[in-house]
């Protein structure tokens, strides 16, 4: 441990139970940031690295063997909310667990989230990408975040234009990508009157089977947990980061091209310009569903998810992840952009296109 700028620095800290693909990573040095007051001597600290991370619950990352740089966890633990009308404002720090929070509303009979229940991760890391299953996305509940300019040293208040969140992507993976630490949000949920969203056919059906017909939240909390449960590797036994790869969107002409010639292609008409397909289903076409080379593979009930068995570096799952790429682009003419965030793309870029 070394104290830096009156921050506490462990070295060379191990991540394994810091990332959800169990990788065996370590970072040159770590600190866990749990409050606000650590802040101000940030942007000092992490001037003396080459290189920082910020990490929530790890669970959208690929870590390399080593970081050379500066670990800074976000931990920042704040809950906390005010009725309005028949809505509530809730206010969440950035190191809050999302199904924790989740939990909480579902709990206190609060609408809005339960279609989001069991997505690992921490609150902060919610509108990187603006998580989302279930026909509902983060940015439905979202009102505004605050967040730490590590360039100007200030705190910053960007509403739902400025965070330019869409399918799985915002502000946060682009322009402002590694220069905020986003440290808590305000959401809108509903206290009485909900709207749910059983737009999702597999949670409809499943309430059928249920024989729920007027579902209540908790109804749909625990049907969405039982349908991830028996689709999704459960990270504490095989690593994986969920979806290695977004699903594409492609030119309602070339979806059309490609549907003329597999006409069994699951697709979703977004509008009249673009069609998204499910990259799983790509994936399983290229023979990759359930095959594994040494370590690693594709799970075998849903392909997009990339597995660890244990015992695998960063190198082995991006060398699969490029084998799934080119399959993909030399059969669809299809170029799948991984979801996941590859930490030093750079030392990858031969073998996985970004
Ligand atoms: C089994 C499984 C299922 C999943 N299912 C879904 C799903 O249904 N839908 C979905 O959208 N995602 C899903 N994911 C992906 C993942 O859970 C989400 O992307 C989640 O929001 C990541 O949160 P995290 O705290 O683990 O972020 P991390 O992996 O720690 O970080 C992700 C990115 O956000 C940045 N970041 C994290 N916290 C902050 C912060 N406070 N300020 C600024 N930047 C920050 C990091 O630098 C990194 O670039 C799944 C993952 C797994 C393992």
């Amino acid at each position: 441990m070394q104290t830096k700028n009156n921050l506490m620095v462990k070295v060379n800290h191990p991540l394994k139970n810091h990332n959800t693909f169990g990788l065996d990573s370590t970072a040159g040095g770590y600190l866990r940031l749990s409050s606000e007051g650590q802040l101000e001597s940030l942007p000092e600290l992490i001037a003396s690295y080459d290189d920082f991370l910020i990490l929530g619950g790890g669970s959208n990352v690929l870590l390399p063997d080593f970081y050379d740089g500066l670990v800074v966890h976000v931990d920042i633990q704040r809950l906390s909310h005010r009725m309005s009308g028949k809505d509530v404002l809730v206010n969440v720090g950035g190191g809050v667990n999302w199904h924790q929070l989740v939990s909480w509303a579902v709990e206190n009979g609060f609408g809005g989230i339960e279609n989001l229940a069991l997505i690992p991760g921490r609150s902060g890391a919610a509108p990187i990408q603006n998580i989302g299953a279930y026909g509902v996305e983060f940015k439905d509940v979202f009102i505004c975040l605050r967040a730490f300019n590590l360039e100007t040293g200030k705190f910053e208040v960007y509403d739902r234009e400025e965070c330019q969140l869409a399918y799985r992507d915002s502000i946060f993976k682009n322009e402002l990508k590694g220069k905020v630490i986003i440290t808590d949000m305000w959401l809108r949920l509903s206290g009485r009157d909900h709207q749910f969203n059983l737009s999702y056919g597999g949670l409809k059906s499943h309430l059928e089977k249920k024989k729920i017909g007027h579902p209540e939240i908790e109804d749909i909390f625990q049907s969405v947990i039982e349908i991830r449960m028996s689709k999704l590797p459960d990270p504490a036994e095989l690593g994986n980061a969920g979806s290695f790869f977004k699903n594409p969107v492609l030119p309602s002409r070339k979806a059309e091209a490609l549907l003329n010639e597999y006409p069994e292609m699951p697709h979703y008409v977004l509008d009249d310009q673009n069609i998204k397909i499910p990259a799983g289903w790509l994936i399983e076409q290229c023979g990759f569903k359930g095959k594994y080379s040494g370590k690693v593979g594709c799970y075998e009930k849903q392909a997009l998810v990339l597995i660890n068995r244990g015992g695998a570096g960063a190198v082995d799952l991006v060398t699969h992840a490029g084998s799934v790429q080119k399959k993909v682009e030399d059969k669809f003419g299809i170029l799948l952009e991984p979801e996941v965030n590859i930490i030093h793309p750079h030392l990858y870029d031969q073998v996985l296109k970004m």
